[in-house]
């Protein structure tokens, strides 16, 4: 997809720091970490908002909660507890329209999220 950010992340034409990638998701650090671990999961495909899944896009989902739980491991915050979110369209505050997971972790979440 032209001109969509995560995109030129995925195709390596814009650097990031990738810390997880495989034959269907990548995962970097958030420009703006708003935790001390603030990851973005996005899957390869261009998908822009949860509104916008397919079916067939069923197991690319599941896919984006695995790499989740490898990377809580990787980093050793599966015990300790991490937080996944995922804004769609304006009021959640979504501003990239390209799937993405928020990975949080780092830091105690407070609830309700703002
Ligand atoms: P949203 O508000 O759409 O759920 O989250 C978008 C996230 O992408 C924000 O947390 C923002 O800091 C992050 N972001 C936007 N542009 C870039 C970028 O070019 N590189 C990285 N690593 N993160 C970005
Ligand atoms: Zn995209």
């Amino acid at each position: 997809m032209e001109d969509c950010i995560f995109c030129k992340i995925v195709a390596g034409e814009i650097p990031a720091d990738k810390v997880y990638e495989d034959d269907a998701v990548v995962a970097f650090r958030d420009l703006k970490p708003q935790a001390p671990i603030h990851l973005l999961v996005i899957p390869r495909k261009h998908i822009a908002t949860l509104n916008d899944l397919t079916p067939e896009d069923e197991a690319l989902v599941g896919r984006m909660y695995r790499a989740a739980r490898a990377i809580a491991v990787d980093l050793d915050v599966a015990e300790s507890g991490y937080r996944t979110v995922v804004n769609c369209n304006k009021a959640a505050g979504q501003v990239v329209f390209h799937v993405h997971m928020h990975f949080l972790a780092g830091r105690r979440m407070g609830w309700p999220p703002g």
